[in-house]
């Protein structure tokens, strides 16, 4: 571990040397380090699959698109699923919510009481409970709908250039 407290984890750098864009200098010291960070190494490998991968695209600009998408991908995933996970549990209470207010689900009597108490403290009951009949389920749809696409694009796009990596 050459440079110590001098060099610590760098994706930028990670991407720069699988592109080959690094100095004999600095490439020695990149590798040096991947030889005692496993996390480092794994994104250098899975840096070097989705070059094979977008180079069998043929983009105009691969080694720009590479690391854009490179750096993109896991960022995306994990605040979209957050977003969609927040957004889904908060539009489940609300569709939850309409359902026990059509009366159609005894098991949330709970809730039930919840809106009765609601209704006493601020007399708009029936302002929220016309409002939640009819955007929650409409709302939970585009949702499902949305969470859905997101899904297919994501699995479309793996799919598609790893057969393009295998082809290649
Ligand atoms: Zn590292």
């Amino acid at each position: 571990m050459k440079g110590g407290p001098g060099h610590r984890c760098d994706p930028e750098e990670i991407f720069e040397l699988a592109d080959g864009a690094l100095g004999p200098e600095r490439e020695r010291e990149v590798r040096t380090h991947l030889g005692c960070c496993p996390g480092c190494l794994a994104l250098y490998q899975s840096e070097l699959d989705l070059n094979a991968s977008l180079g069998a695209l043929q983009f105009e600009e691969p080694r720009s698109v590479c690391r854009v998408v490179a750096m993109a991908l896991p960022t995306r995933s994990v605040k979209v699923r957050l977003l969609w996970a927040g957004l889904a549990v908060v539009l489940l209470l609300v569709a939850s919510l309409a359902l026990s207010l059509d009366g159609t689900n005894p098991a949330v009597f709970a809730v039930d009481a919840l809106v009765t108490f609601w209704s006493f403290v601020s007399g708009f009951a029936d302002v929220v409970r016309a409002l939640l009949a009819a955007v929650g389920p409409a709302l939970l749809v585009a949702l499902a709908v949305g969470a859905l696409l997101d899904l297919i694009i994501a699995t479309v796009y793996l799919s598609v250039s790893r057969r393009r990596a295998r082809e290649a």
